[in-house]
């Protein structure tokens, strides 16, 4: 038998991207495939590896040391998982071993032992929540303090850290027991609740009869060849849902496959992942965020022994070491969170439908708003276009009505609430609250208000780490960066001019919430941001009350347009449409669209109907004229014609190569000699179509107090910008001096700020 084992290639977990190859002695032969962990010695300490290649070629007469340890029996990623992190590696110009990291649970990477559990932290919640204004001021009439801290609990969404709020909001502990005492307030252990998929009630599983359009959908799937793709373009309501629990009954339950679910984010769609466990019960793991390091490793070798076939989970959830996959589901394809922010910047998307041709088995990307590459790929036939136009049960879509800020009575502006309120809006939402019914808003802007500025000379606070405004925040009162979280106080005088006339500009959802607190005091209001979401679980928890009928307006940022299902919500009013609606970023007007789609398909969802207002200054923009119509197709046409002059995604392909310092000549001459670089490796070698455009300052400019600049990259074809990405990652290095210098490649970014 030929020693095939005796030495192999070694992925390992540092910014670096070429293998190093190991001695592999007699006793650990049988134990080192392709995708097997191996223990190897680097520079006097121990770290763990990926095999690649086990049979990689040798140079004669060189000495190899030999790896340690060979802990895998079988390897840690099967064949098409192996495959797919390659591919990974390759596509975004990411270190292999970095690729690996990201696909394996921490503690099967790290060279330690198991962590410890994180110690369990106490968590303030309101038990006692406080409907109507009257109420609160009898029951604090004497005690201005308590309201004080409950209100602050209240903002931050119900549920906070002790911890945070002694030693960052300043809150006494004093006034806290005092809460406790009254009733109003518990603290809790957060250890007691860390899991809230094993704590969530299990909810009853219903079977529906598919209507003859989600059955034609479900045939067409379930039969679908080894490696298709299919984009299910189902409006809000359409029932999608059903569609995939149905194919994975016909899939894994019938046919003995596994499955993967991934969802934008696991906390903001519980109602989704409830579905599922509903449907599969225990064949049905959740990958979240809040397992510990050890209760992800618990579920890998679940999923890894086959004892549980489906997967539900966010991006990462893309790498379950299930075997024999039959079908990778994609839920509401179109979001960006689906695109990791580090290295590697994988796009969760992509990779599903790379992995499911790996692994023999279907991708389904579900959207009612598809982004505009998969829409492409169905119109250039690559992926199989299936379509949900109704919604389920004959509801219809509900009717959508524009109101133009620009067209308000001057005389009502002087009301702060009727500025943020136009009647047409409050009318209905005074109607929607008598009868009952539910209403939600959507500002995607949180905070107070998003920036001050001098009335004086102008000037606007802005971040000293980050050139970008400092957000105001109420609760607590304060000036923050949403960039680096650098805070200050809130300002009275101008620090240029020294003038009194400070003013607050751009709405918040603080202030929408103030505003509806003072204005409909009767109303019960949840307001659902990053600022309200800091404890583990305060999503699920704030939906779970949505859904009790404990709140009657529901006001978030984008948060709240993921998937909620509500029958009884019949009212979506948005705020303000044009909040990044005019980003520099060659997305924002597809982003808009898709937010304003989602959010109005929240409502009438129920047989009482529903009814939309879109807010706005540019009733005219084709994005708005498209979600008042539900007319998905009519914007991406347009859309998609706006892509070629000058060449955008889909029409091109792109990479945005970031190189950030914290000097900021030194930055920019580093950016220079990356372009220099990078037009010299296009004109000397054959690489047709890929151009260089920059380099030019990012739209934001620093961040973090490091200066940043890019280059772009654009290209016609796919495989050319894999080549030129490929040769600058492995050959240019940015020298430089003082300014400690990144480069970071993004490839097939979801944003250019
Ligand atoms: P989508 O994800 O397409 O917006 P959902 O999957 O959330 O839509 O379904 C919308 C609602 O319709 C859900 O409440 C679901 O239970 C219900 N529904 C879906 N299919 C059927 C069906 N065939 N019969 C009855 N109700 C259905
Ligand atoms: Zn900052």
């Amino acid at each position: 038998m030929p020693n095939a084992r005796s030495a192999v290639a070694v992925a390992l977990p540092v910014p670096l991207y070429g293998t190093y190859t190991y001695r592999v002695e007699e006793k650990h032969a049988t134990r080192v495939e392709p995708g097997s962990r191996v223990v190897v010695p680097v520079r006097g300490r121990r770290m763990v590896g990926v095999v690649t290649d086990a049979e990689p070629r040798l140079e004669e007469g060189r000495q190899y040391r030999a790896i340690l340890e060979a802990p895998d029996e079988q390897p840690s990623l099967t064949a098409p998982l192996l495959a797919t992190c390659q591919w990974i590696a390759r596509h975004y110009a990411a270190p292999p071993g970095l690729v690996f990291r990201a696909a394996l649970p921490s503690l099967l990477t790290g060279p330690g032992k198991p962590a410890p559990e994180p110690k369990s932290r106490r968590i303030a919640n309101i038990a006692n929540p406080l409907a109507t204004l009257v109420e609160r001021d009898a029951v604090f009439k004497r005690s201005p303090k308590q309201r004080e801290v409950f209100e602050l609990l209240e903002s931050l969404g119900g549920r906070v850290p002790v911890e945070h709020l002694e030693t960052q909001l300043g809150v006494s502990s004093s006034v806290m027991t005092s809460l406790v005492k009254r009733g109003f307030l518990s603290i809790e252990r957060e250890a007691t609740m860390r899991d809230a998929f094993g704590r969530r009630p299990r909810a009853p599983h219903v079977t529906l009869e598919p209507t003859p359009a989600q059955r034609a959908a479900i045939d067409a799937l379930s039969a679908g060849e080894p490696g298709a793709v299919f984009l299910l373009h189902g409006v809000t309501g359409s029932g999608k849902t059903l569609v995939y629990i149905e194919v994975l009954r016909r899939l894994v339950i019938e046919q003995g496959r596994s499955a993967i679910v991934l969802v934008p984010e696991i906390a903001l769609t519980p109602q989704t992942v409830d579905r599922f466990r509903a449907a599969f019960g225990n064949s049905v793991a959740v990958l979240h965020s809040a397992l510990s390091d050890g209760e992800r490793l618990d579920a890998w070798r679940a999923i890894r022994s086959g004892e549980r076939r489906i997967v539900v989970g966010a991006r990462s959830a893309v790498f379950a070491p299930l075997s024999n996959v039959g079908v990778i589901i994609v839920d509401e394809e179109h979001e960006s969170s689906y695109k990791q922010g580090e290295t590697p910047r994988y796009h969760a998307r992509d990779v599903a439908v790379m992995r499911a041709k790996a692994e023999g088995g279907i991708a389904i990307l579900g959207s009612a708003t598809p982004s505009l590459e998969s829409w492409s790929y169905a119109q250039r036939e690559s992926y199989k276009l299936l379509s949900l136009p109704d919604r389920v049960g004959g509801g219809a879509l509900p009717r959508v009505q524009v109101v133009d800020l620009r067209e308000r009575n001057p005389a009502t502006l002087a009301d702060p609430y009727r500025r943020v309120f136009s009647e047409p809006l409050d009318r209905a939402l005074r109607t929607t609250i008598e009868r009952g019914e539910q209403a939600i808003l959507l500002l995607n802007r949180r905070g107070f208000a998003a920036f001050v500025q001098c009335n004086a000379c102008g000037d606007v606070v802005a971040c000293p780490n980050c050139s970008i405004s400092l957000t105001v925040h109420r609760t607590p009162e304060r000036l923050t960066c949403h960039y680096c979280g650098h805070a200050e106080e809130i300002r009275v005088k101008c620090a240029r001019c020294n003038g009194p006339t400070i003013k607050e500009r751009g709405l918040g959802t603080q202030q929408v919430e103030r505003l509806l607190i003072e204005t409909l005091p009767s109303a019960r209001v949840a307001r659902m941001d990053v600022d309200t979401t800091s404890a583990r679980w305060a999503h699920a928890d704030i939906l779970d009350r949505v859904a009790r009928k404990e709140v009657d307006v529901l006001l978030g940022t984008q948060m709240i347009a993921k998937g909620l299902d509500f029958p009884n919500v019949t009212l979506v009013g948005v705020i303000d449409a044009d909040v990044g609606l005019n980003l520099p970023d060659f997305r924002s007007g597809e982003r808009a669209f898709q937010l304003m789609a989602q959010v109005a398909g929240r409502a009438g969802r129920g047989p009482k109907g529903g009814l939309v207002f879109i807010q706005t200054r540019v009733p005219g923009h084709h994005a708005v004229r498209a979600a008042v119509e539900h007319d998905y197709r009519s914007f991406v046409s347009k859309e998609l014609m706006d892509r070629e002059f000058p060449a955008y995604p889909p029409t091109v392909r792109l990479a945005n190569v970031v190189f950030s310092g914290t000097e900021e000549a030194e930055t920019m001459g580093a950016a220079e000699r990356g372009a220099t670089y990078l037009n010299k490796l296009i004109a000397k070698g054959r690489v047709e179509g890929v151009h260089v455009i920059g380099p030019a300052p990012c739209a934001i400019e620093r961040i973090k107090s490091r200066w940043r600049w890019h280059v772009l990259l654009r290209a016609r074809r796919s495989s050319e910008l894999t080549r030129v990405l490929s040769y600058f990652s492995t050959h240019h290095s940015p020298e430089g001096g003082t300014a400690n210098l990144r480069v970071v490649i993004d490839r097939d970014p979801v944003s250019l700020l």
